[in-house]
């Protein structure tokens, strides 16, 4: 902590608890800032399907990145909010999927300031697109569509949707972002059509994650040529989902120990089925996965990178050379330590890259998932805070960091982190079941990770 920053400190300490405070001495951000976040993108499938990835090969190379490490556990939900505040899970509040006694947690849940809480109270507009963590739709200057929104349609115009109409509460801010969104959700026809409606057909399309991610990405497209966002964030789950039922299927090791022995993966499944009977199957869980049937199976993961590889390209178009573009994910990729012929599960290594103006160029470095809101801060002109414990990556990106304020802490409490006995919100958690992240009973499920198993988090809960 720099000693010279502390007198400041204290003095916004307490304007910290007012809204932001200070929108009049805000000084506008010099370049805008867009993140893209892709839950469970990994750097080693990005380079062994680079000849499919054109623009991920081309970010990578003209941009800086670096291999970013995260914190455990490795739940989604806890890392996306870290980087939107700069806090670990014990502050910012959402301990994981759902607490200890039945309660998912949301953006409610969160006691810290986000990015974009910060950004409107310096009077700068922000564009949020489905981060994990953000229903109640956050109340910004700008436009937010939260997480929930699409898990409250089914993902087919062809399904009924009253079963959903009140989960649709406070979705979007300002509400008439529902209406535009709903609007731009892929049709059936569409998604008949994509090169991934093989999975579709397999999966289901409520489940499958391409019209989520597909109808995020289309309200983004939608709002940045008439926005004045300082900082726009755009999240897609896709990578995550289905890493974790088709991981192994494209993973050179296990490839090879499936050609070897054709029942192999059978073997590994009914196990699974033996410790955790009521699980849903997973995918050739039947019968078994054979060399025979590699070919198909080994397309899911790779085939979802090309999707996102377009994404990428549509986003980066969209913004331009004059933005910075950062590109996040929240955790990896490995085969289960356990299963690794049937379950993929997280890997502690995520994916930091960007380009833009104010980026080194080809520089290579290291990243901690704490440096995020840092370094995002940095970018926007905006500071950081002392009780933050990341640094602002200065090897990657050529920008000054504002003295920071004392704390972006709002509350502090006592939070549960880890499984929960289930999910109290029925619409929600039926979504999670099908999407294999909740067991039957609401507890994260155990096939799908070490990474959701429960956790217990010493809390401190003294204030500085
Ligand atoms: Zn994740």
């Amino acid at each position: 902590m720099p000693a010279r920053a502390q007198g400041f400190g204290v003095l916004m300490l307490l304007l910290a608890g007012s809204a932001g405070g200070c929108a009049s001495q805000a000084e506008a951000p010099s370049e805008r800032v867009v993140v893209v976040g892709f839950d469970g993108l990994d750097y080693g499938a990005l380079e062994r399907y680079a000849s499919r990835l054109p623009t991920f090969r081309r970010f990578l190379a003209e941009g800086a990145h670096a291999e970013m490490q995260v914190t455990s556990p490795i739940m989604s939900p806890i890392v996306w909010t870290t980087m939107a505040s700069g806090y670990p899970a014990e502050v910012h509040g959402v301990g994981g999927w759902t607490n200890g006694r039945g309660r998912s947690f949301t953006g409610a849940d969160v006691r810290v300031q986000r990015l974009w809480d910060v950004v409107s109270g310096a009077g700068h507009e922000s564009l949020v697109a489905g981060w994990l963590m953000t229903w109640p739709a956050p109340i910004v200057r700008g436009h937010s569509l939260s997480d929930r929104f699409v898990w409250s349609h089914p993902m087919s115009r062809d399904n009924a949707r009253e079963d959903f109409e009140e989960e649709r509460e406070a979705t979007t801010y300002p509400d008439s972002l529902g209406t535009l969104a709903s609007e731009l959700m892929p049709d059936a026809e569409w998604l008949a059509a994509s090169p991934l409606a093989y999975q579709i057909a397999a999966y289901g399309a409520p489940s499958h994650p391409l019209g989520r991610d597909e109808t995020h990405t289309r309200v983004f497209e939608a709002l940045w040529p008439e926005s004045d966002a300082a900082l726009s964030v755009l999240y897609l789950n896709g990578a995550d989902q289905v890493s974790h039922l088709y991981w192994p299927f494209q993973d050179p090791d296990a490839q090879r120990a499936i050609r070897l022995d054709p029942t192999a993966h059978k073997r590994q499944v009914d196990d699974l089925q033996r410790r955790h009977p009521n699980q849903t199957l997973p995918p050739y869980g039947e019968t078994g996965l054979t060399a025979a049937d590699l070919g198909e199976a080994a397309r899911w993961v790779p085939d979802y990178y090309v999707y996102l590889d377009g994404v990428l390209d549509r986003v980066w178009t969209l913004v331009g050379p004059d933005t910075t573009l950062v590109l996040l994910s929240d955790h990896g990729f490995q085969c289960s330590s356990t299963k690794p012929l049937v379950v993929g599960g997280h890997r502690g290594v995520a994916v930091f890259a960007a380009v833009g103006p104010r980026v080194r160029a080809r520089a290579r470095g290291e990243a901690h998932v704490f440096d995020v809101a840092p370094t995002l801060y940095a970018l926007l002109g905006l500071p950081a805070a002392e009780d933050m414990p990341g640094h602002v990556l200065h090897d990657l990106f050529d920008v000054e960091e504002q003295p920071r304020i004392a704390s972006r802490v709002l509350q502090r409490g006592a939070i549960e982190v880890g499984e929960g006995e289930s999910a109290g919100d029925d619409a929600l958690r039926s979504q999670l079941e099908a999407l294999g992240y909740l067991d039957e009973s609401g507890r994260p499920n155990a096939a799908i990770g070490e990474s959701r198993r429960n956790t217990n988090v010493v809390v401190d809960d003294k204030a500085p």
